[in-house]
């Protein structure tokens, strides 16, 4: 150790590693060779800001020299994360980047061989952690919007935000399923369908690195993989999913994300069918490695290396816990501010010879690599000058049309909406009508919500209604119940925003998703009243709705972020039209979970095993009216790794402008081992002036149509059973053979 310490002091002229025109591998190869085990070891943990604030573990408040020492100088930490639980001490953009270069400066100057640390953050919906900056809907809401190519650029701004604050690492997105309503994380996927939440899962990878950016960022695949189905709907309990269901339903998508070229992937915090994901070797090495050919860093969920130890009981040691970790797959620990363990159990490991010296070197070989990726040898710091621009309030229309489209208009009762010229004087009423901490939803400055005594900009939806009302419209914004109830009866129509609070993971869990009793009670108050209701739901995901689904009508907003209230006021006015789907099912009573339509046939009374959502999955209406007509395969017969190519030709019969989604859907006429009847296998959105037809081609691989083979218990991989499919898109198909 001492030798080769001596025999590399820092800065020699002609280091190979810090030549910026050598290739990576050759920096890294070279940079390894450097490096002792203490340093080597340190890059295997990503350690939470906090404890480098304050008193060193929780109190947030101003870096403290001491506490950096600890973490940068002397335990060589690799990375550092403002974790969800970090305590919001900084908040505009311009000071987020001047903490970041002070930690990194500080690191580099404190490391031997000047590594510097790569910055990690939660900017799920936008960067959500710095105030100011456009908070877009979260992953469901933009799930609603079936618009891949709009999810996409809301990546790109998020990329912009994150990288102009020197931040480089996104623990986003999130390619889990939204299988079950009482998770609390339902809101932070996609969807509940495989293959709607990989693809846009796979676009916000693109996004969210986008390489022509010049300043890179990593994005992470989480959570992998089957974090969605915890058994009892509480987060981080265990998961028991046949090796079936894993495969067709829940793999699928974070495959999509991985290829769609994922720096970073981060594995689920829970247990898979008996065994923690943090310690598995067949998921993380021989599926994302060997199969999946994954090349990039693996990093865990929060504190869930030390957990195999003290919560999963897998190890007797901290020790055993970093190499059932390591060993698993897992390069790099996320490490709360209260853990000042992680590095020595790590050089005990080693040490211990548990982990190997060339399994060390590829963990911190890949880490390495990542930060040659981003450029952080090269160009370390930002310029803090530049990131208030760059964040504040950036991209509003894109954030605006994002909400917009993430609505799902569900329920329009004789025309209810949108709101014409007589309609002269609205009551807006409901718990969610001015409150914009529930309408961004969790992960919002701080990680539960947006803190006590901290604002950010943005519309609620009084303010937005207010501000486009037509000239000569009264809007009337109450917060008391029986107040809105009175003001109802002399009204033209009645708004009134319900939902739930903003929370997120475990805190989010609801064990009961219904709509609170109370204000059921307000929107039947206010249905007696006999003025036109519309409903609003702000909610993280489908609730039980009672007398909502009896009103003239019914909008579904989930969490549209701080353009919701305009983007809401835009489709109650009919200023836009309404475009966006249901990704999910939403139920009819709560006892139906997990709910999702992709369920398998049954006996019972022969329609499957009692699905009846109160909106089926794909649902949602426009103010005008489409037709799907003509669906037509390329070539009838294909092989199972052909490429399947339909058109299908859609047409606006109705008196507007629109947009429509055009799913693609597969099912098996004879199947053994049984498939769902209908597969979601493609999609479009299209946009039709009235009275416009136009034909569209939609593409699928074949191996979407795949099953696992084979008996119970079958592990075999997933392949296409030949034989005869029907494609449906709206009311019109095709038989599809595969040979
Ligand atoms: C969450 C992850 C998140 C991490 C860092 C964990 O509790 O499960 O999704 O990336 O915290 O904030």
């Amino acid at each position: 150790l001492m030798l080769t310490l001596a025999a590399t002091p820092a800065g020699a002229v002609g280091e190979r590693y810090l030549d910026a025109k050598a290739s990576t591998p050759a920096r890294v190869a070279d940079l390894l060779r450097r490096m002792t085990v203490e340093e080597k070891v340190g890059q295997l943990q990503q350690i939470a800001v906090n404890r480098m604030q304050g008193d060193c573990n929780w109190s947030g408040g101003a870096l403290n020299e001491t506490c950096m020492r600890e973490v940068l100088a002397d335990q060589h930490a690799g990375s550092v994360l403002s974790g969800g639980g970090a305590a919001p001490a900084v908040n505009t953009p311009r000071a987020w980047a001047e903490m970041v270069n002070s930690i990194q400066r500080y690191a580099i100057e404190h490391s031997r061989l000047r590594i510097p640390i790569v910055y990690g953050v939660d900017a799920v919906h936008g960067h959500n952690n710095v105030i100011g900056a456009s908070i877009f809907p979260h992953q469901l809401g933009l799930g609603a919007t079936w618009n891949t190519a709009l999810n996409q650029r809301t990546a790109e701004s998020t990329q912009r935000a994150v990288a102009a604050t020197g931040t480089t690492w996104n623990f986003a997105p999130v390619a889990d399923l939204a299988r079950d309503q009482r998770w609390g994380r339902y809101y932070e996927t996609y969807a509940e369908d495989p293959v709607l939440a990989g693809t846009l899962a796979a676009g916000a990878v693109t996004g969210l690195q986008n390489k022509a950016s010049g300043r890179p960022v990593a994005a992470t695949v989480k959570h992998f993989a089957g974090y969605s189905e915890p058994f009892n709907g509480h987060d981080r309990t265990p998961a028991d999913l046949s090796p079936r269901y894993l495969q067709d339903t829940i793999l699928p998508p974070y495959k999509a994300a991985v290829d769609a070229g994922a720096l970073t992937v981060m594995v689920n915090s829970g247990a898979v069918n008996g065994i923690p994901a943090t310690g598995s070797r067949w998921l993380l090495t021989d599926l994302l490695r060997d199969e999946w050919d994954f090349k990039g860093v693996v990093i865990s969920d929060w504190n869930d290396v030390r957990l195999l130890h003290t919560a999963y009981h897998i190890t007797d040691s901290y020790a055993g816990a970093v190499a059932a970790a390591v060993n698993a797959g897992v390069d790099m620990a996320m490490v709360p501010p209260d853990d000042r363990g992680f590095h020595q159990a790590a050089l005990d490991a080693v040490n211990q010879k548990l982990i190997s010296k060339k399994r060390l070197d590829q963990a911190v070989g890949r880490i390495l690599t990542l930060k040659f990726q981003l450029g952080l040898f090269d160009k370390p710091y930002v310029d803090p000058a530049a990131a208030d621009a760059a964040v504040l309030q950036a991209d509003r229309p894109l954030n605006r049309q994002a909400a917009t489209e993430s609505l799902v208009l569900l329920r329009n009762q004789d025309g209810t909406l949108p709101l014409g010229p007589d309609t002269k004087r609205i009551v807006v009423a409901g718990p969610q009508a001015d409150n914009l901490t529930d309408q961004v939803g969790g992960w919002t400055v701080g990680w539960q919500r947006i803190p006590d005594g901290v604002t950010i900009p943005g519309t609620t939806i009084l303010a937005g209604l207010r501000d486009t009302a037509p000239a000569g419209t009264t809007v009337v914004g109450t917060s008391s119940p029986d107040d809105a109830v009175a003001q109802a009866a002399d009204a033209d129509a009645v708004v009134v925003a319900v939902g739930n609070r903003a929370a997120a993971e475990g805190e989010a869990d609801m064990p009961n998703p219904v709509l609170a009793p109370d204000q059921q009670d307000l929107v039947a108050r206010l249905q007696a009243t006999g003025t036109p209701v519309i409903v609003v739901v702000v909610s993280d995901r489908p609730l039980v709705l009672g007398p909502a689904n009896t009103t003239d009508a019914l909008l579904a907003a989930w969490n549209p972020g701080s353009e919701g209230g305009n983007a809401i006021a835009d489709v109650l006015y009919g200023r836009a039209n309404p475009s966006g789907r249901l990704p999910v099912s939403w139920p009819s009573q709560i006892g139906n979970q997990p709910l999702y339509y992709q369920q398998l046939p049954g006996t019972n009374a022969g329609t499957g095993s009692g699905y009846t959502p109160a909106y089926p999955f794909g649902a949602g209406l426009s103010y005008t009216t489409f037709t799907t007509a003509g669906t037509t395969l390329a070539s009838p017969t294909v092989r199972p790794k052909d490429n399947v190519r339909v058109t299908v030709t859609v047409s606006n019969t109705g008196t507007r402008a629109g947009d429509l989604v055009v799913p693609l859907y597969a099912g098996q006429a004879v199947a053994n081992p049984l498939a769902p009847p209908r597969r979601l296998v493609a999609f479009t959105k299209v946009s039709l002036a009235p009275g416009e037809n136009r034909t569209v081609t939609l593409n699928f691989p074949a191996s979407r149509l795949a099953v696992t083979p084979g008996d119970m218990i079958s592990t075999d991989s997933p392949r296409v059973t030949p034989g005869r499919y029907l494609i449906t898109a709206g009311e019109s198909a095709a038989t599809l053979t595969v040979r």
